[in-house]
């Protein structure tokens, strides 16, 4: 993990709110060795056992005052991941989606003013919605098409209010699509821990559409870094895209995932998912130059990480 950048955190409180779920976990495992890490979480869908020994943990709900005055107390820096994080979920069950990503956010941003400590909070893609150009920049239109993407817009743009109303030193970083260790069969990446799944199994692979469809895939090791950079940058009250700048197509994932486990898996066709985005790549210039990031890790290299039984995490 990225010391060098940690060590600017050194000796500092942090909350990480969602620090059961997949990323919450990696940013927690990456601070313990530098920071207080208190981790809230109400595990709704986050598993206790994710989080690292080291860290303090608060089964709580980012939505209820009590909870968070008791989590915030002394806090400099809050990575905030937690939100209804499916996307199916958030079609399901609009209301809840919007409680848990959206007013969360604004009650969680709330009580950081109070204590005026640092919130990076985790935006999406899915706020761009169907983009009109690739690469996606910052500044395109914002079009989201579910109640996911609208409750992430809005976590994204309060984000961004605290720091033009109230000066609160806040960040909002555009994940796009997220994988690694620990990724949730459902969740972004899903098409890549389905594969895997189904290719140690030497299973059929079933792709939805033709298989052209592209994503930017990019390392949760890539994510924690950005929130990092973004934990210390000057260059507060922006969003920033997160990606790696390279669209990967549906098609080659599963001849990656097939060659790397060397499986005999079939791969077939079914129908296009409704509403899917065809093609979905971060333009990643603002990052770079405003929080010096650089994505270490070519989908290749961090597919191969994934197979790799134990793979060290640098
Ligand atoms: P996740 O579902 O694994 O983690 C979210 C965590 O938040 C869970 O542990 C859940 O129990 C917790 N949580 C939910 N509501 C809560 C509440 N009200 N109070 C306290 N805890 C609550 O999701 P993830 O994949 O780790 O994503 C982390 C963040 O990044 C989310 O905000 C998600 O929307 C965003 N994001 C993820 C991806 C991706 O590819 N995984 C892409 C873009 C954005």
């Amino acid at each position: 993990m990225p010391g060098e950048i940690a060590d600017d955190l050194a000796g500092q409180s942090v909350l990480v709110t969602g620090g059961a779920g997949f990323i919450g976990s990696h940013l927690a495992a990456a601070l313990t060795d530098h920071c207080d890490v208190t981790v809230l979480d109400d595990l709704s869908t986050g598993d206790r056992e994710a989080v690292p020994a080291d860290a303090e943990f608060v089964q709580g709900d980012v939505r209820d005052a009590v909870d968070l005055e008791s989590v915030m107390a002394g806090t400099d820096v809050v990575f905030h991941q937690a939100a209804l994080s499916d996307v199916g979920a958030s079609v399901r069950s609009p209301v809840e989606g919007h409680r848990r990503t959206a007013s969360g956010t604004v009650k969680l941003l709330n009580a950081a003013r109070r204590e005026d400590a640092r919130v990076v909070t985790a935006s999406s893609a899915a706020v761009y919605g169907e983009p009109d150009t690739l690469p996606i920049r910052e500044t395109d239109r914002k079009r989201p098409t579910s109640p996911y993407g609208i409750d992430k817009l809005a976590a994204d743009q309060y984000t961004r209010a605290y720091a033009d109303l109230y000066g609160l030193p806040t960040v909002a970083l555009r994940y796009f699509n997220v994988y690694g260790p620990g990724m949730e069969a459902g969740g972004y990446s899903g098409v890549v821990s389905a594969f895997l799944d189904r290719a140690r199994n030497d299973a059929i692979l079933t792709i939805d559409g033709d298989g052209t469809q592209t994503r930017d895939f990019v390392h949760v090791d890539d994510i924690v870094r950005a929130n990092l950079l973004a934990a210390t940058t000057e260059e507060t009250g922006q969003a920033y895209n997160v990606g790696t700048g390279t669209g990967v197509s549906v098609q080659k994932v599963a001849e990656h995932v097939t060659r790397l486990l060397d499986a005999d898996s079939e791969v077939v066709y079914g129908d296009p998912r409704d509403g899917d985005i065809k093609h979905s790549r971060a333009a990643i210039g603002r990052a770079r130059s405003q929080l010096g990031y650089e994505p270490s890790l070519s989908f290749a290299d961090g597919f191969k990480r994934l197979v790799e039984p134990a793979s060290p995490i640098s």
